[in-house]
């Protein structure tokens, strides 16, 4: 009998305690999805332990500045020489990719695809960006997405990419995706490229300005069996 009741409240403690580790999974990302804002179009802002900003573009006066700066491929909406300086600061650490690094100053690192590093503690992976039925972003450009990892959440923002082979396979849990078209994924092929991935939540971007709208976003959201996060520019 008593042994009996032991596996029972064996059973009912383990079930509580994968319990409480779900939620407290869950906590970590709401957390984490709270850091994050979008600025419009690509630019993404990360306020963490460090403030992070990838492709700033059409930033405010006063904004807030940067300790690290991400910048994924050379076009004038991506690559902006008049934003960065609005964040920059002296130990502002910029990383991006050649095309983009000349035309910039300061503390710059030149990273590939497939590069990872370390910057001021936060872990940074480069990976490919390029389309696949269109010619705007070639591959051999070299030009990359980010993956930024913090408190062990991976955030992808894709750069300006179609759906790549690698991208299949990569492993994130929150991914701001290109969703406008003409120079990128469309909405129903970033759904399809998500349903491949499987990121828990997608922010859908690249809508807004210069191409797609609203739309497209809900689109997405349609198409995409994971949960989507609709947000609207901050600034
Ligand atoms: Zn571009």
């Amino acid at each position: 009998m008593i042994k009996k009741y032991g596996i029972f409240f064996i059973a009912v403690f383990s079930l509580s305690g994968l319990l409480f580790a779900r939620e407290k999974g869950g906590d970590k990302m709401k957390d984490v999805l709270s850091k994050i804002h979008w600025l419009g179009h690509a630019t993404t802002m990360i306020d963490a332990e460090k403030v992070i900003y990838i492709d700033p573009w059409k930033l405010k006066e006063g904004a807030k500045k940067a300790d690290i700066i991400l910048i994924t491929h050379d076009h004038f909406d991506h690559c902006v020489p008049s934003d960065v300086k609005k964040i920059q600061k002296d130990d502002t650490t910029i990383v991006t990719v050649k095309d983009c690094a000349g035309k910039l100053n300061g503390d710059i690192k030149i990273v590939k695809p497939g590069d990872k590093i370390n910057v001021k503690g936060i872990d940074i992976e480069a990976v490919p960006a390029y389309n696949v039925n269109k010619d705007f972003h070639p591959k051999s450009k070299g030009w990359v997405g980010f993956i930024v990892t913090i408190n062990g959440v991976r955030i992808y923002q894709a750069g300006d990419t179609d759906m790549t082979e690698e991208m299949k396979t990569l492993n994130v849990d929150i991914a701001l995706l290109p969703v406008g078209g003409t120079y990128t994924m469309t909405a129903n092929e970033a759904a399809t490229a998500a349903n491949i991935f499987k990121p828990k939540v997608v922010i859908p971007m690249h809508w807004g300005d210069i191409v797609g709208s609203r739309a497209d976003a809900e689109a997405f959201k349609k198409a995409f069996t994971g949960e989507t996060v609709i947000l609207s520019p901050e600034q």
